[in-house]
């Protein structure tokens, strides 16, 4: 039996850049869920911090103004827009430095509770693939099928060089590898919620397999659970 009315919350989660956004898209439309996008929250969240100049070093102050955040994710034609405080800012926050940034803004706590209560609240009904570095095992460690997706950094690094180009940026692959490098360790080291494989994860490495690879492999794990749930008293 399915314990949510809308369907299974499915968690991916893992490091920058081993196509968790691509392949969460995909496993959504592909099994009729919703994506959510949890690392676009924390990049929306740093972007308005930063637009408002709030000291990062004053938890008071950071508490205070994250208390009157509103972030929202829509899909508009196919496309995820990311609303902050009613602003369009889908484009804004996928910069380098907002990268860098956001791992930053993500080690605080006034920023971690208030978006953790907005994730629980938009996948409880489930029918949802949420992904991110903390679903699995903080957001939902009741989710009904958890994925730990990674990759080598050397092809996360290459992945990420190619996707900055292609919007127009310079970047050099350098840049990219130490980035991915750094936004790794400020992620897994930190102490709220690090990035970290749940125990009952299902591990896949995407560095050799081909995002359709990966996409079947999760599709047909994903029904099988749900159908194992549907007939199961
Ligand atoms: O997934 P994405 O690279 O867009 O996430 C941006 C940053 O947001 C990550 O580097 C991480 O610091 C933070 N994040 C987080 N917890 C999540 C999702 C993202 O701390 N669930």
């Amino acid at each position: 039996m399915l314990s949510r009315p809308d369907g299974i919350v499915i968690a991916i989660d893992g490091p920058s850049g081993a196509g968790k956004s691509t392949i969460a898209r995909l496993l959504a439309a592909r099994l009729g869920y919703i994506q959510i996008d949890t690392g676009a929250m924390y990049r929306a969240a740093a972007l308005l911090l930063d637009c408002a100049g709030v000291d990062l070093g004053d938890t008071a102050a950071v508490g205070h103004f994250c208390k009157n955040i509103d972030i929202q994710l829509e899909a508009v034609s196919g496309r995820q827009v990311v609303r902050a405080n009613g602003m369009d800012v889908t484009d804004q926050i996928r910069t380098a430095e907002m990268s860098l940034l956001t791992s930053r803004t993500s080690t605080l706590k006034p920023v971690r509770e208030a978006l953790l209560k907005s994730q629980q609240q938009m996948g409880r009904r489930g029918g949802v693939v949420l992904e991110g570095r903390d679903i699995g095992t903080v957001v939902f460690p009741d989710a009904e099928m958890k994925f730990y997706l990674s990759a080598s950094v050397e092809e996360r690094a290459r992945r990420r060089c190619e996707e900055l180009t292609a919007k127009g940026e310079t970047v050099t692959l350098e840049e990219t590898t130490a980035d991915v490098i750094e936004r790794d360790r400020q992620d897994s080291e930190r102490d709220l919620a690090p990035l970290r494989q749940a125990d009952d994860a299902v591990a896949v490495d995407s560095s050799r397999l081909t995002i359709d690879e990966v996409l079947a492999l999760m599709v047909k794990m994903c029904r099988n659970k749900i159908s194992d749930l549907e007939s199961s008293p």
